[in-house]
């Protein structure tokens, strides 16, 4: 079988959080075009349900649009129930949805604070943990992929983030946790932190306008990445030839934090 046949997702089940627009979808789209079953798991239904009918053109796949909080431990359990119904098993969690808030750290509200945490580490713990329940359960092992960001890795001045870059940091953490744990069920975890991306976090964000121009300046290819430029190193991720992979983190940041 040829290394192309072999990273086929043909006959898994995946799940995508923030699956309903940019790197989520991007990603999703990645999934089904390599045979996956792909459940868009996001709080916007509306949009989650467009981009699910527009990947169940793919032919030979399935993917229906699950309402889901990820910061709500209840909607995560009913998005296990409705993959377990539907789909009889979970192969693949790609744990996705993130928040930034831009905010001072002396003028951050508490609540600010725990909002971004929430969602960008609780979410992940909360999903991920709920995906490795379900894949220890059926014994079939599994890959986790958490989003962090190279905001993890660097502090990625001038736009102020620190509640943002500190849960992305813990995201890190957390993948090689349950990578260690979770060796023995023979499920993978690794995390892909990317590096500016254009998507609606980015492009549709007041604060961040003016920081675009400046960032394509500093940047080393002049310029953003691109959602679809996510997609292989998640195929590649989700699928058997990465076997040996785990507790790994991915930069995909053109060199941004090379220097
Ligand atoms: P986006 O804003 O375009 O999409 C995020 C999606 O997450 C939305 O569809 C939103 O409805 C969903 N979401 C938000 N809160 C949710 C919740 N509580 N439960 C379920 N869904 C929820 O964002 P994006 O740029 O595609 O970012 C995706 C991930 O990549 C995030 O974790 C983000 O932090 C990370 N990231 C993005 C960039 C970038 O430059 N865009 C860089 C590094 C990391």
């Amino acid at each position: 079988m040829s290394i192309l046949e072999k990273m086929k997702l043909t006959g898994k089940t995946a799940f995508v959080t923030g699956g309903a627009r940019g790197i989520g979808k991007s990603v999703a789209i990645a999934f089904a075009q390599a045979g996956a079953n792909v459940v868009i798991a996001d709080f916007d239904i509306a949009e989650a349900e467009k981009t699910a009918a527009e990947i169940a053109k793919e032919e030979g796949v399935k993917s229906i649009a699950v309402q889901t909080d990820v910061t709500d431990q209840a909607s995560v359990n009913h998005l296990m129930d409705v993959i377990k119904q539907q789909f009889g098993k979970l192969d693949i969690a790609f744990c996705n949805a993130g928040i930034c808030i831009n905010v001072p750290a002396e003028e951050m509200s508490y609540e600010q604070w725990l909002k971004v945490i929430n969602v960008n580490l609780n979410g992940v713990f909360l999903t991920a943990q709920a995906a490795g329940k379900l894949m220890i359960e059926q014994g079939t092992g599994g890959s986790i992929i958490n989003t962090a960001s190279m905001s993890a890795h660097i502090v990625n001045v001038p736009q102020p983030q620190c509640a943002y870059n500190a849960s992305k940091a813990g995201v890190i953490q957390l993948t090689k946790s349950l990578a260690i744990e979770w060796a023995k069920h023979n499920i993978r975890v690794n995390s892909l932190s990317p590096g500016y991306i254009g998507t609606e976090l980015t492009l549709n964000s007041k604060d961040l306008q003016p920081l675009i121009k400046e960032w394509n300046a500093m940047a080393p290819l002049h310029r953003l990445g691109k959602p679809e430029e996510l997609q292989s190193i998640c195929v590649y991720l989700a699928g058997d030839t990465s076997s040996f992979t785990t507790g790994a983190d991915f930069i995909v940041d053109g060199a941004f934090t090379c220097f």
